[in-house]
Formats: C-alpha cells, structure tokens, sequence
C-alpha cells in the first residue's frame, strides 16, 4: 500500500476520533473521541462518559476496549490476538492508566492529536507508552499530534465550562477535615 493511501485513511479515522471528541464536547464531558481499527475495520470508538456514568474510569479508550472485546466474543475471535494488531486513534494522548491498559493489551500503536498536560502516559506525566516495565504488557509506539491545536482547542473549551459535577471548594475542605 502506498504511503498517500495510508495518510488518508489515518486522516478519515481520526476525523471520526474528532467527531466523536465534539459530542462528548456536547454533552458535558472531557472532549476525548477515539476509534480502535483492526484489519481496516473499525472495531471500538468510545468517547468519555465520566460524568454521565458517574464513572471516572470511562475514558474513550476504555470505552471501545470493551466494544472491542464485544466484538470479539461475538465473532469467535481471540481478544488477544485482536489487540495486538488493533491501531488506537485518539484525539488526546491516553493518561496514564488508558496508557497502562493498552500495554496490558498489547496494542502495538496509537496515532494521537494533543499532549495530555495533565495526565499523559505517552511522555507528558509520565512514559508508560516507552519504559522497560517489566510484567505490565510491552511498549507501544505512539505517532502524536495529529491536528494537535484543535484538540487542544476543545479541551480549552471544556474546562473554561463550568463544570456541574466537581465538589464545591468548601465541601472539599470539609472533607479533608474531617480524615
Ligand atoms: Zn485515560
């Protein structure tokens, strides 16, 4: 396959990553879209839903881990050799347990937008993507920035919101006095 082809279907993928990062944008939520494609065939996409499923697990990857593994029990086919060739497209780079989830996976690859300044385990926080860490799963290779300022953009636009679900200040407080 000639390289002009494969840019242009990493291009159509990570359009449905933004697409998919907008309605999470929509509806309240971290704007992180991503699609998991296996064999040109797209097997996961998830967005966050944190917020509607109260959840603070449910990041996009992990949300189209599990329709990945849907897939698979449903198709009779081995998950783990499904992962190991599955490309990860997302808007964001994974934080750092998304990170440790794919290593767990083995999924060889992931083509992302923006840096995750906060919670990146691509290099931002920390490497899980790249360190000898023996025992949890094996390394990934990352290609990163992927219209980068857009995603960057709509993250911005998110945590200007007001978010309805974090605790006040004061009753933050109140908990830690009470500990
Ligand atoms: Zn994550």
């Amino acid at each position: 396959m000639g390289g002009g082809e494969e840019a242009a279907k990493r291009q159509r993928w990570m359009e449905e990553a933004f697409r998919m990062a907008k309605e999470a944008l929509g509806n309240g939520e971290v704007p992180v879209g991503c699609l998991m494609v296996y064999n040109n065939t797209v097997l996961g996409q998830g967005r966050n839903e944190v917020n509607e499923t109260k959840n603070a697990t449910r990041h996009a990857e992990m949300v189209a881990v599990d329709q990945v593994l849907a897939w698979c029990r449903q198709n009779c086919k081995n998950p783990v050799e499904v992962f190991e060739q599955t490309v990860l497209y997302v808007t964001v780079e994974p934080c750092i347990m998304c990170a440790g989830a794919l290593r767990l996976l083995k999924i060889p690859l992931v083509v992302y937008g923006c840096q995750n300044e906060r919670f990146g385990g691509c290099g931002s926080v920390l490497n899980i993507a790249a360190d000898d860490l023996l025992g949890t799963g094996t390394s990934f290779e990352c290609i990163a920035g992927y219209r980068a300022e857009e995603a960057v953009e709509m993250l911005k636009t998110f945590y200007k919101q007001e978010n309805p679900n974090a605790p006040k200040s004061k009753a933050r407080k109140k908990d830690s006095d009470e500990s």
